[in-house]
C-alpha cells in the first residue's frame, strides 16, 4: 500500500527530509498475459483501468503506453469540464464525469485540483442566443444546472470582457456555475497510481505494434516489449485511433487533427471564470500560476504533427483581443499541439468492435479532457458486462444506423 497522502504525512516527511515518500507508480514489466489490456496510458485508458479494479473486481490488467503516461491530449489540454451538452446521451456521460470530478481528488487521494470557478459560453449573434437559450431548457429537462445570463451578469462574472467588440457584442452567455478545471498531469498520476496500488501493470515506453486474433477472436497483442496475451482489450489511443483499428482489422469513421494551445507570460488574478467566444474563435482561463491559458483551433486538415504553429497563435490572439482588449498588452509564453480524433458529429464513440473481445475507445476530438471520469465509468462496465447505459448510445452501430449524435454546436469552439 503506497504513502496515504494528507497533511499530515506532508509534516511528517518535512520533519524527516522527505525520505519516506515511494514512488506514485511501479515500474512494471509485461507479463505473459492479462484478462485485460488497455492501450494507451492517457486519461481515458487509465481510468478505464481504475474502474475496472474499482467497480467490477477486474485488477489483472495491464495498460500500455508507447511513450510516457498522460503525454498524449491528456498532458496537453486547456482542461475545461463542463456539461452542458445538447443531446440526452452526450449530458449523461458529461454531466456523469463532472459530478465524479467533484470527488475525484478525495476518491483517488491525491490532489486534482479541481476548481469549479464556472464556465461561460458568449453568445455573441442571434443564432447563438437561440442556440444556448435552446441548450440551457435541454439541460434543465437532463437535470444538468446551466442558466442563459444577461450582458449584465457575464460582465459582473468577469469584468476585463469587453461587451461591445469591434465585431460582435456579447449578447448574453450559457452558464454553468459547476464547471470550471482541474490539473491535467494530476489527473493522468492519481488514477494511474490508484491503478498500481490495485496491483496493476503500468508499462511505459512499450508500443503496441500489433493485435492477435483466433477465430474472431483478440488473443493478445504485439508490442516493442514481446508478445502479451489477453481476454480482452480495449483500445484508447485518441488520435491514433485510426491506426490502432488498422492493426486489428477494422476501420474507424474518425479523422485525426492536430489542436493547439498557448499561453502567456503570468500576471496578478484578473480573472476567475472560465470563458469561451464560439464566434470570435477562442477560450481563456487563468491558471493558479497566473498564466492566461489559450485555447486554438484545429488544424483545417488531416495530420499527425502534435505541434503548434505560428499563423494559429496568431490568429486566436487576434480573435480574443476583441473580447480581451487587455491581452494587447501581454507577450505569449509558450504553445504547443495535440492530435485529436474527430467523429463527423462530434460525439465520442465507445463500442464493441468487429474483432470480438476488443473494445474501443475515442473520438473524443477536442473536448475528452472533461470526460475522463464518465469515459472510465462506462467502458470499465462496457468491457466488464459488454454493455453500459452510459456507452450504449455510442457504439459504432450508430453511423451504420444514421443514428447521430449531433453536438457540433456544443463542441463548436472546442473544448
Ligand atoms: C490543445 C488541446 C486542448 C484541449 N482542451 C481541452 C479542454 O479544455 N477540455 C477538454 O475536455 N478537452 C480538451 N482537449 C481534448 C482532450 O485533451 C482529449 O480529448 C483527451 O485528453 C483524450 O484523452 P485520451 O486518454 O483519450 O488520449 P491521450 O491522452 O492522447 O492518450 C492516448 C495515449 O495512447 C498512446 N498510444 C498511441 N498509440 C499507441 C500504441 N500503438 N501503443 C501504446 N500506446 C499508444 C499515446 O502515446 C497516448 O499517451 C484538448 C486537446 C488539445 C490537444
Amino acid at each position: 500500500m503506497k504513502n496515504h497522502y494528507s497533511a499530515f504525512a506532508v509534516a511528517r516527511e518535512a520533519l524527516r527530509n522527505h525520505t519516506g515518500w515511494q514512488r506514485a507508480w511501479r515500474r512494471a514489466q509485461p507479463k505473459a498475459r492479462y484478462d485485460v489490456i488497455i492501450v494507451g496510458a492517457g486519461g481515458h485508458g487509465l481510468a478505464t483501468a481504475y474502474y475496472l479494479g474499482k467497480r467490477f473486481g477486474i485488477t489483472n490488467v495491464a495498460v500500455l503506453e508507447k511513450g510516457w503516461l498522460g503525454g498524449g491530449n491528456t498532458g496537453r489540454n486547456t482542461t475545461i469540464i463542463r456539461s452542458n451538452y445538447l443531446q440526452d446521451p452526450s449530458a449523461a456521460i458529461y454531466e456523469k464525469s463532472r459530478s465524479l470530478y467533484e470527488t475525484l481528488s478525495q476518491d483517488l487521494n491525491y490532489n486534482v485540483m479541481f476548481s469549479p470557478r464556472g464556465v461561460m459560453m458568449l453568445a455573441q449573434t442571434e443564432h447563438e442566443v437561440r442556440g444556448y437559450q435552446r441548450t440551457a431548457h435541454a439541460n434543465a429537462l437532463q437535470g444538468v444546472k446551466t442558466e442563459f445570463i444577461s450582458p449584465r451578469q457575464v460582465k459582473e462574472l468577469c469584468p476585463i470582457i469587453r461587451l461591445d467588440g469591434p465585431r460582435y457584442p456579447v449578447l448574453g452567455a450559457l452558464w454553468q456555475e459547476r464547471g470550471g478545471t482541474a490539473r491535467h498531469d494530476a489527473v493522468a498520476w492519481g488514477y494511474a497510481r490508484a491503478c498500481s496500488d490495485m496491483g496493476m501493470d503500468i508499462i511505459q515506453q512499450c508500443e503496441v505494434t500489433g493485435v492477435r486474433s483466433e477465430g474472431g477472436r483478440v488473443v493478445g497483442v504485439d508490442t516493442t516489449k514481446g508478445a502479451i496475451g489477453c481476454d480482452k482489450l480495449g483500445i484508447v489511443v485518441a488520435g491514433h485511433s485510426g491506426v490502432m483499428a488498422e492493426k486489428a482489422g477494422f476501420r474507424l469513421p474518425i479523422e485525426s487533427v492536430a489542436l493547439q494551445a498557448l499561453v502567456s507570460e503570468p500576471i496578478k488574478p484578473v480573472m476567475d471564470v472560465v470563458v469561451m467566444a464560439n464566434t470570435v474563435h477562442g477560450y481563456m482561463s487563468q491558471s493558479d500560476k497566473g498564466e492566461m491559458v489559450i485555447g486554438g483551433g484545429a488544424d483545417g486538415y488531416n495530420n499527425y504533427t502534435q505541434r503548434g504553429s505560428f499563423h494559429h497563435v496568431e490568429e486566436t490572439v487576434r480573435a480574443l483581443i476583441e473580447t480581451f482588449p487587455m491581452l494587447s498588452r501581454l507577450k505569449m509564453l509558450r504553445w504547443w499541439g495535440g492530435i485529436v480524433d474527430m467523429t463527423g458529429d462530434r460525439s465520442p464513440i465507445l463500442s464493441k468492435t468487429p474483432l470480438e473481445g476488443c473494445f474501443i475507445n475515442c473520438g473524443w476530438g477536442t473536448g475528452g479532457f472533461k470526460a475522463i471520469p464518465g469515459s472510465g465509468w462506462g467502458m470499465a462496465e462496457l468491457i466488464a458486462k459488454g454493455h453500459s447505459p452510459l456507452t450504449d448510445a455510442f457504439s459504432l452501430d450508430r453511423f451504420r444506423e444514421g443514428r447521430f449524435i449531433d453536438e457540433s454546436v456544443a463542441a463548436g469552439v472546442a473544448h
